[in-house]
């Protein structure tokens, strides 16, 4: 079978190769891939920037973003043939520490988790893959396709938990504006979800892109272009930090409503030094009680929230967000950067 794999540590060593078909020691699902999104996180690590082959192999199947439908299923579990189907991004560390083994492996301590298509696990950039069961996520036939968007939108389901975690029902409950920085596809399903909790939408990117502009007016909300000098325009309660960019980082930091919630979501590399004043940031944080955190992964609760959030949102919206696909041959060209991207698929049915 065709699979999408590259040599971590080393950049342009992805390619589209035949590989054997998955072992059985990857799960007792046997799944046929049919989509497969890309984010940032495959291009770091086609790049050479991230990631970790299998042990002992030198090579790792790229892909995490999987959607699939199923086609042998032990009689046993709650999959049958025919079902559609996406796998859940990380395994918990083997030790395990406290939080992998109570199933929240997004908050894994030791960090000797596994993720699959990105840290010491085949992913999903084949044409078939095997999983667990128990790492596996049943998706609405009434979604379709659009179930490539359940990962992404699990890793903001699970920023939107701790934002009600670490601001306490109160704080939440009195939040109206909510800001987000970067109309990525994490951004917009962000907002999407914002929308879903009756907040103010307000989105902030710099690109004035006709989709993304009305993708957010879709949502009620407010499309601003520009410099991050509209954060303190709007004071928003909650600003969820979707971009990465470290410039954008250093000028929102400090800028909330007083009691405001700063959720980093977008990863950054190291090596950006910037010229802040420190003291003003601390003075605002701890005079306002604010609060700034970051947040990554999902655990299958998230998985589960997330997939509610698609299924109940205007499944024509969600559509929108899809503005590329490519097949698998060509899977180069889904890394590319086109005017008007969002979020790009490799389509196996192309
Ligand atoms: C994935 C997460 C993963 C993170 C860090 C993201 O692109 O969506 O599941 O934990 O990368 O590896």
């Amino acid at each position: 079978m065709l699979a999408l794999t590259v040599v971590p540590g080393r950049s342009k060593s992805a390619k589209i190769e035949d590989v054997p078909e998955p072992p059985l020691s990857d799960g007792s699902i046997l799944v046929r891939s049919l989509a497969l999104g890309v984010c940032g996180t495959d291009r770091d690590i086609i790049s050479g920037a991230y990631g970790a082959a299998p042990p002992g192999e030198h090579r790792l199947i790229l892909g995490h973003e999987s959607f699939g439908v199923v086609e042998e299923a032990p009689r046993d579990c709650a999959f049958t043939p025919g079902d559609l189907i996406v796998g859940i991004v990380r395994r918990p560390d083997p030790v395990p520490c406290i939080a992998c083994a109570a199933g929240e492996w997004d908050m894994c301590r030791n960090g000797e988790y596994t993720e699959r298509g990105i840290k010491a696990r085949n992913g999903y950039g084949a044409e078939r893959f095997r999983i667990e069961p128990d790492f596996s996520i049943k998706i609405d036939p009434a979604l379709g396709i659009l179930g490539v968007l359940l990962e992404p939108a699990s890793i903001v389901a699970k920023a939107w938990e701790h934002i009600d975690y670490v601001g306490g029902r109160s704080k939440v409950a009195a939040a109206r504006t909510l800001l987000v920085t970067g109309a990525g596809p994490i951004g917009l399903l962000a907002a999407l979800m914002g929308a879903q909790r009756k907040f103010e939408i307000h989105v902030l990117d710099h690109r004035d892109a006709a989709t993304k502009q009305a993708l957010v007016h879709g949502l009620g909300g407010t499309y601003h272009t520009g410099g991050i000098e509209i954060v303190g325009r709007i004071k928003p309660d909650i600003l969820m930090e979707c971009t990465g960019a470290p410039a954008v980082i250093a000028g929102i930091l400090g800028h909330t409503a007083p009691a405001g919630i700063t959720c980093l979501v977008g990863v950054t590399s190291p090596g950006h030094r910037f010229n802040i004043d420190i003291g003003q940031i601390n003075h605002t944080l701890v005079l306002d009680n604010d609060i700034v955190f970051g947040s990554v992964n999902a655990n299958r609760r998230h998985y589960e929230a997330a997939a509610d959030a698609l299924k109940n949102a205007d499944h024509t919206w969600l559509e929108r967000l899809i503005t590329r696909r490519v097949p698998l041959r060509d899977w180069a060209e889904a890394l590319e950067h086109r005017p008007g991207d969002i979020k790009i698929i490799v389509d196996f049915s192309l």
